[in-house]
């Protein structure tokens, strides 16, 4: 049994000014992977792929690696750079033919300057290679707007089941196993889909808290029932604008399309009557430096969401170190910052010297004003580390040249790279030690909560502004379908 398997990756925010580039997938690591590269890059690593060569051996099929990449989360994708990468997917899938199914590893919410659905576009390509029998099954973010193209190309699709994401190896493992017994001709597996007709602010798809806790549980009940192979409930990625954005709900059964349907039109409906608490409420950033100040108990961590790079935001946002610097914050970091024009300064400057920088806010004016700051380069790095947390486990993250620029009671970690820093190795890999600090700014609107809310005395999902904050009625939506939750009550 032979299997190709890749995937080409992105979140795209369509408010984000950022045009995502080839230096955009090649920059963040691993990289653009291609044959064994990918094999070799992701073999142990808490990712899809990682857990698609895991069951290879274990369930004795051959995989044929063809292309990987995963850029960081950004405005639309350059349409060239989708092309290209798409047609050197396909191309390599042409030369490993034949092949007995395809085994995709997907985010499930990229858009192009042309195509809005671009994982339907790729999914369709794939089935026109492979021909109608052939399995394709591919997993998916939490975050994917999943269309009726991709419903109808894909034979399954696996989403994950957690927000902070850290059941990439379980979704895998799953998908790699009904590949397996699709072929063997032990399943055939049916869907049942439905969109809703819902946009779900992230911080509240958050799955370690009601109400998509409650939600899962009822997936799970669900996936328990006789014939059921496997559910996805995703909650969308709403900073796309495009006409298929939102939740939706995918049920796989072995055979039985009425039962797939209505367990679908069910979960959805649960999600629906519970709209109201899908309702957000941000706090003031100079509140919770208040609180932390008052209670003297850290660390208290502060969420600046809005300016997450894992939703497609600069990471350069300064409102948030703006207030910990006015409010003269003790024992405070920010992590990150990303401006490798102030990394250069502080370069330049070295270790231990006194220097003034110009401080983020450069990317657009939506994420606050540059900050001309004087401090001091407590330490230089070629900011690599891997995740030591549950979340993509053992997967290397390269920050970029890093430095650690300290004005009063507050560091801040300025970065080359957009790199949203849910694991605490962000810090830890340039001295920082988490436990120890008062107050924490993490440029993070969820996952941050897999390795920090253990440690954390108090957290906080502050109100900045930024692409992704979380307050979808006063975005300017202009191609999803209507009427939607929460734009149209
Ligand atoms: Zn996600």
């Amino acid at each position: 049994m032979r299997i190709a398997t890749g995937g080409i990756s992105h979140e795209t925010n369509t408010f984000a000014d950022t045009l995502t580039t080839l230096e955009d997938f090649e920059r963040r690591v691993p990289g653009v992977l291609r044959g064994q590269g990918v094999i070799e890059a992701l073999t142990g690593t808490g990712s899809c792929t990682g857990a698609f060569i895991a069951a290879s051996e274990k369930l004795g099929f051959e995989l044929a690696p063809l292309l990987w990449t995963f850029a960081q989360p950004s405005g639309l994708v350059a349409q060239e750079v989708y092309d290209a990468l798409s047609a050197e997917f396909i191309s390599r899938l042409e030369d490993a033919m034949p092949v007995d199914g395809v085994l995709l590893g997907l985010h499930g919410a990229m858009v192009t300057e042309q195509i809005e659905d671009a994982e339907g576009d790729l999914i369709s390509r794939v089935r026109e290679v492979v021909g109608p029998d052939a399995p394709i099954i591919a997993t998916l973010d939490l975050h994917a707007n999943i269309t009726p193209l991709m419903v109808e190309a894909a034979t399954a699709l696996f989403g994950y089941d957690t927000y902070p994401h850290v059941d990439h190896v379980e979704r895998g493992t799953e998908a790699a196993q009904l590949m397996v017994d699709t072929i063997e001709g032990r399943v055939e597996p049916v869907t049942g889909y439905r969109q809703i007709d819902m946009l779900l602010p992230p911080p509240k798809q958050c799955t370690l808290i009601s109400p998509m806790r409650d939600i899962f549980a009822l997936v799970h009940a669900a996936e328990r029932r006789l014939g059921v192979l496997a559910i996805t409930m995703s909650g969308g990625f709403p900073f796309s604008d495009i006409h298929d954005v939102g939740a939706s709900v995918v049920v796989h059964t072995a055979g039985d399309a009425d039962l797939a349907q209505s367990i679908a039109d069910e979960l959805a409906e649960a999600v629906w009557v519970r709209k109201d608490e899908f309702s957000l409420q941000l706090t003031p950033v100079e509140d919770a430096i208040a609180y932390a100040l008052q209670t003297g108990e850290g660390p208290v961590i502060m969420a600046d969401g809005s300016d997450n790079p894992g939703g497609g935001a600069p990471c350069d946002g300064t409102v948030m170190l703006e207030a910990l610097i006015k409010a003269d914050a003790p024992r405070s970091s920010v992590a990150i910052i990303a401006d490798p024009e102030a990394v250069e300064g502080a370069f330049a400057a070295g270790v231990g010297s006194e220097v003034t920088l110009t401080v983020g806010g450069k990317t657009d004016d939506r994420h606050g004003r540059p900050l001309e700051l004087t401090g001091y380069v407590r330490l230089l790095s070629d900011g690599l580390y891997k995740n030591k947390g549950s979340m993509m486990t053992g997967m290397a993250v390269g920050m970029g040249r890093t430095a650690v620029f300290v004005v009063g009671g507050v560091e801040i970690i300025l970065t080359s790279n957009r790199i949203q820093p849910f694991d605490m190795e962000a810090l830890r890999c340039v001295g920082i030690e988490p436990t120890d600090r008062l107050l924490i700014g993490l440029k993070s609107a969820v996952h941050y909560r897999a390795d920090f809310q253990p440690i954390a005395k108090a957290i906080f999902e502050v109100d900045t502004p930024g692409v992704h904050r979380p307050a979808l009625t006063e975005m300017e939506f202009k191609r999803v379908r209507r009427p939607i939750w929460p734009l149209d009550g």
